[in-house]
């Protein structure tokens, strides 16, 4: 939803004081941005778009925020880039109240879908205009560091209609970092690239963002994007922020169904839980909690195994070879269950099969 984010892409000016927060994730401990109960409601709706929101993220750390088509996840990036005002609420950088600042008083870059490259400029001329705070005779030398990293160099007269979308993508990449923000905003900004193109940008970008020590907010819909490109991963649901964690802590240890299914494929199962085991159809499973009771229960794809036997109940009721494995759906019971199986495990539909729990199953808490 860039659209709505279609303003300037470069916002410039200070930020002042570090804070410690307990948050620390992967590469530096400074707090770089502290967002707080967010709220806002559009005039005229009758829900709010974003609601009670908060996180922290550390200096060097990248963020995906990832959630369905109008979860808020938009809303939330133009609000801490200063062109949406919160209802309730606040924004910190570098412990800095910067909640009513304009955006051009923070240190934010944005990148958008579209890369809002300047048609009319070289390749040089849009870098350099990112650097408006730093000496003019400064800009060329400092947009060819930009241009290098970003293995732009013998570019720097063309035009942007004369470059593919991947080399686009890394002038805008280069364009928002010459200016030296606090902090970088990613509008989906993959979403225009073919598939391959598309994981090579996100590979290289992430490197570059690592090399730099850039802070980073993703915005995605993509649930592999998030999980490969991110230090931390916000699942958004309703303008709420459901769960915020590590990429392989959010996958395997999901709050809720939804963050398990919109993360992947799950099991979910009910079942009585006791000495931290369960029955179930799929016989006793072991839990990884000490919950007790009734509960919900995710069991990822990749946690079953699969055996042919001509005595079993399981009858194979799909399945879809994509290349390095098997995904089959398996009847047992009275209900289907979703499997993920090796490439060399290829089973005829309506196999007889046993199904094995490899894994524990994670408790759901809502
Ligand atoms: P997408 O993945 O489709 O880009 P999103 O999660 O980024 O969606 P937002 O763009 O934040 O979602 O929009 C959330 C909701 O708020 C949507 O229902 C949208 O129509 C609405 N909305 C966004 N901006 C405005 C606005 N300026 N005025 C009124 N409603 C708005």
């Amino acid at each position: 939803m860039s659209a709505y984010m279609n303003q300037h892409p470069i916002a410039q000016v200070s930020a002042t004081a570090t804070a410690d927060a307990p948050l620390a994730c992967s590469t530096g401990n400074k707090e770089q941005i502290r967002v707080e109960n967010l709220c806002k409601t559009f005039r005229g709706a009758a829900k709010a778009v974003v609601s009670d929101l908060s996180f922290t993220l550390h200096a060097g750390e990248i963020l995906a925020l990832l959630g369905p088509s109008g979860c808020g996840k938009t809303t939330t990036l133009r609000m801490i880039a200063g062109f949406e005002t919160p209802d309730s609420g606040r924004i910190f950088l570098h412990g800095q109240d910067v909640t009513h600042l304009p955006p051009q008083s923070r240190r934010i870059g944005i990148v958008f879908q579209d890369y809002a490259l300047f048609p009319h400029m070289s390749v040089l001329e849009n870098v350099c205009f990112g650097m408006r705070l730093i000496a003019k005779r400064e800009r060329p030398g400092k947009a060819q560091k930009w241009l290098k990293l970003m293995e732009l160099e013998g570019l720097e007269s063309r035009h942007p209609h004369e470059l593919s979308g991947g080399q686009q993508q890394r002038v805008a990449l280069a364009r928002t970092l010459a200016a030296e923000p606090d902090l970088v905003l990613l509008d989906e900004p993959f979403s225009n690239l073919d598939a391959a193109l598309r994981e090579s940008t996100r590979k290289e970008m992430r490197r570059l963002f690592k090399e730099t020590g850039t802070t980073v907010i993703l915005v995605t819909h993509d649930q592999a994007e998030a999980l490969s490109f991110a230090d931390k991963v916000g699942v958004m649901s309703s303008g709420m922020l459901c769960q915020l964690n590590t990429p392989e802590g959010i996958y395997t240890s999901p709050d809720s169904a939804f963050v398990a299914e919109f993360l992947g494929h799950t099991n979910l199962l009910e079942v009585d839980i006791r000495d931290q085991q369960a029955d179930s159809p799929l016989g006793t499973i072991n839990i990884t909690t000490s919950d007790t009771g009734r509960q919900w229960v995710s069991l990822r794809p990749e946690y079953l195994e699969l055996t042919p036997d001509p005595l079993a109940e399981g009858r194979v009721t799909s399945r879809e070879f994509r290349g390095h494995d098997f995904f089959y759906h398996v009847e047992l019971k009275g209900q289907e269950y979703k499997v993920l199986a090796p490439f060399d495990c290829a089973l005829e539909l309506g196999t007889p099969v046993a199904i094995r729990v490899a894994q524990p199953a994670v408790v759901l808490k809502n």
